[in-house]
This record gives structure tokens, C-alpha cells and sequence, in this order.
């Protein structure tokens, strides 16, 4: 089993040097092969330095430098596509979480394609971080049919083929136990130590829970609806167009035998709204229908994973 670790740094000059040192003495004592990923997303301080000089005493680290700052997603990507192991750990460069959780990870993903970290005793505060993180996982839980206590934890554990087969947009990395759902993963969690954060500044507020919200949007439409569009688009279409269609048929009746004037009627301007809103979603899944093809296609992308093929075919 070789591992690869994977850290994204944005500013964390005081951190990296210990996070080093206690990853490094972690894995030597499990005594398996490792490399270890440090993604520099575009810092500004010393951290591209330090870095360096580590990887020059090491030859199992490796050091991406991202050329700005592409944000915590981009990185993990960044080092998901230079990662060789078949497992695959992530975490935090901030000394948040502890490299001696690792091993815990590594035993669960024996049996599981992804494990993940649960700060059961988050050390973050409570109002700004804690509390939205609370309700936000329940939330996910519930709307993704994947429930975990933390997804917001980076320590994660994945195996080769789960990442290899993710592309990851946004801020969408707290999401991959959700998306990787979609090609039939079994998801374990474990309880991971925590700690406040001692140096350097956290890179996000409180505005990141709208972002969040906006992104379980996304995630929750492509896992039901991705390879279909139209039967979410349509239904909708359907009954606006059905709905604006029969409201016209009564205005027109009123017109046509009853000679009752229309014109000014508010009810009017709703059947043909709903009528044009209706076409509109229909169109709207069409086209949905017709990027899915575009997009499979132009890239032999199959809809389905194979986990495994029993037998021979004769060619
Ligand atoms: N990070 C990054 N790029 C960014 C923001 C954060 O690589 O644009 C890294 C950061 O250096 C840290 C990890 O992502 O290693 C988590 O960030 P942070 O500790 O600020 O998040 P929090 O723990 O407060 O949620
Ligand atoms: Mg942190």
C-alpha cells in the first residue's frame, strides 16, 4: 500500500515546518511507503521558501506551487492529479488536525473506499463556526442521502479510483463524499482530534455558508438529475404550461361566446406567463439533454462505473 498525502498552504509559514516534522515521524513509524503533496496556493509569505528547503532534505515530498491563490478546492485537485498512491489522505496545513489520526484512517480504508475525519470535539468558535457547520451538515446529510457529522473536516481518506475519477469545481471539496456517492462508494467516518488554530490566520468567515448552500444546489442536481435534465426541467414546464394553457382556454371562452371583455384582466397576463415559462424550461431541458451528450460523448464517458468484469469475452 503506497500512500500520498495531500496539504494545501496558503499562508502558513509558522505552520508548515512542525506540520512536517510531526507528519514525517507519524509515517516513518507506520513504516509504509509515502510521498507527501504540499500545494502552495499562491502564498504571499515565506511559506514557498520553507517548502523548499524541505523538499530539498526529502526527496519523498513534493512541492506544487499554484501560480495565485486558487483557493483550498483547486489545491486538493492540483494534488489529486500528482498523487501516485493508491490511497490518497488529505488534510489541513494549519495544524488543526493531527497527522496521528492517520493511521486510524488508513485501517478503515482497508475495508472502504473513502473514510472520513469527524471533529467530534471541534475546537473552532461557536457562533461564526461551529453552529452554521451543525446545521449545514445535517442539511447535506439529508439532501444528499450521504450522512456524515463533518463534512467539512479535510481530514479524508480516499481510495486511488474514487479521486481519480472526480472533477472537482468551486468549493466543492467538502462535497466529494457526496459526488463520489454517485459511483457507489461505501463512506466510513472516524472521530479525529481537533485543535484551535495557534498560528496564522483562517481563511474563511461566515460568508462561506452561503457559498455552501449555493453548492449543495449544484451537487444535489447533478447527483439526481446529471445524466437526465429534462425530467427536472420538464415536470415543472409541464404543469406551468398546462396551468398558463388552461387559464387562456377560460379567458378565451369568456371572450369568444360570453363577449366579455379580457384585456384588462390580471388573470390574463398569468396564463401567459406561465404558458412562456413553461416552454422556456422545456427548452431549457432539452438543451440540458443535449450538453449531457455533448459532454459523455465527446469524452467516451461512460454513465456507469464498472467495479469489476468476471469472465472473458472471445474476441
Ligand atoms: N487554504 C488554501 N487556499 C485557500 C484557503 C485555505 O490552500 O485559499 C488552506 C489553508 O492554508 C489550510 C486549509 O486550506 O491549510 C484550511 O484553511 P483554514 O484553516 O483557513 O480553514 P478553517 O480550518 O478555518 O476552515
Ligand atoms: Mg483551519
Amino acid at each position: 500500500m503506497t500512500v500520498s498525502i495531500v496539504i494545501p498552504l496558503y499562508n502558513e509559514e509558522e505552520n508548515v515546518g512542525v506540520l512536517n516534522r510531526r507528519l514525517k515521524e507519524t509515517l516513518d513509524r507506520l513504516g509504509i511507503e509515502y510521498e507527501i503533496l504540499y500545494v502552495d496556493d499562491g502564498s504571499t509569505d515565506r511559506t514557498p521558501e520553507i517548502l523548499e528547503e524541505i523538499q530539498a532534505a526529502d526527496n519523498r515530498v513534493i512541492v506544487l506551487s499554484l501560480r495565485r491563490n486558487f483557493g483550498q478546492t483547486a489545491a486538493f485537485a492540483a494534488g489529486f492529479d500528482f498523487a501516485r498512491g493508491d490511497i490518497i489522505v488529505t488534510m489541513d496545513g494549519d495544524l488543526q488536525n493531527d497527522p496521528n489520526d492517520i493511521p486510524k484512517l488508513l485501517e478503515l480504508i482497508k475495508e472502504n473506499d473513502l473514510v472520513s475525519g469527524w471533529r467530534k470535539e471541534r475546537k473552532d468558535p461557536f457562533f461564526t463556526r461551529r453552529l452554521p457547520s451543525i446545521m449545514a451538515n445535517w442539511v447535506i446529510s439529508r439532501v444528499t442521502g450521504v450522512k456524515l457529522h463533518d463534512y467539512g473536516c479535510s481530514l479524508k481518506a480516499y481510495r486511488r479510483d474514487v479521486i481519480k475519477n472526480l472533477r472537482l469545481y468551486g468549493e466543492m471539496h467538502r462535497f466529494i463524499p457526496a459526488v463520489a456517492s454517485w459511483y457507489g462508494v461505501n463512506v466510513a467516518e472516524v472521530e479525529t482530534t481537533h485543535y484551535p488554530r495557534l498560528r496564522g490566520k483562517s481563511k474563511y468567515g461566515l460568508s462561506r455558508t452561503m457559498k455552501v448552500v449555493l453548492d449543495l444546489i449544484t451537487v444535489k442536481f447533478l447527483q439526481s438529475f446529471s445524466t437526465k435534465p429534462i425530467q427536472f426541467f420538464g415536470p415543472i414546464g409541464l404543469f406551468s404550461g398546462a396551468l398558463g394553457f388552461l387559464i387562456s382556454l377560460y379567458l378565451s371562452i369568456e371572450k369568444i361566446f360570453r363577449g366579455k371583455a379580457i384585456g384588462g384582466r390580471p388573470l390574463l397576463l398569468l396564463g401567459v406567463l406561465l404558458i412562456i415559462v413553461g416552454i422556456q424550461l422545456i427548452g431549457m431541458g432539452l438543451l440540458g439533454e443535449m450538453l449531457v451528450r455533448v459532454y459523455h460523448e465527446s469524452q467516451r464517458k461512460p454513465i456507469y462505473v464498472i467495479k469489476k468484469v468476471i469472465g472473458q469475452q472471445n474476441k
